[in-house]
């Protein structure tokens, strides 16, 4: 944090913790109840300043996920997210895809610079698709 000039605070400290070792998406909300343990109290506006400060570093990302809350992480750029219809986590396709993704709109944009990408996926993610646990594909008809 200090070398990207974001002063640390207590709450900004905490909240980039959360981020990082969780590698997970947050909604404010979330953040809240996960850092608000450690600082009892803590605002949800307080939540969204810390996280201004953060993302204004480029130290956190912030995503629209149509018909979801925004969320954040503790990734730089934007990126497609990839949405389980089964078990609701948030997964990221190879960071490779997004790039494309952004290259190939910037060819083909008429002059039009793409500086952020919110794209959402639904579908099945291999561990819901794959049964999971136990013999949950033995039945062969
Ligand atoms: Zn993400
Ligand atoms: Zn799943």
């Amino acid at each position: 944090m200090h070398e990207r000039g974001v002063r640390v605070t207590p709450q900004r400290a905490h909240i980039w913790r959360v981020l990082v070792e969780t590698g997970d998406h947050f909604t404010a909300e979330g953040i809240r109840e996960r850092v608000g343990g450690f600082l009892p109290g803590l605002e949800l506006s307080t939540v969204y300043r810390s996280l201004e400060a953060l993302r204004a570093a480029g130290l956190v990302s912030e995503s629209r996920l149509p018909g979801e809350p925004k969320v954040f992480e503790a990734r730089p750029a934007s990126h497609p997210h990839l949405v389980c219809d089964g078990c609701d986590r948030i997964l990221h396709p190879d960071p490779e895809v997004g790039r494309r993704m952004m290259e190939a709109l910037d060819a083909d944009a008429g002059g039009f610079v793409v500086r952020e990408l919110h794209v959402m996926a639904r579908g099945i993610c291999a561990e819901c698709a794959g049964g999971g646990e136990g013999a949950a594909g033995s039945s062969m008809a």
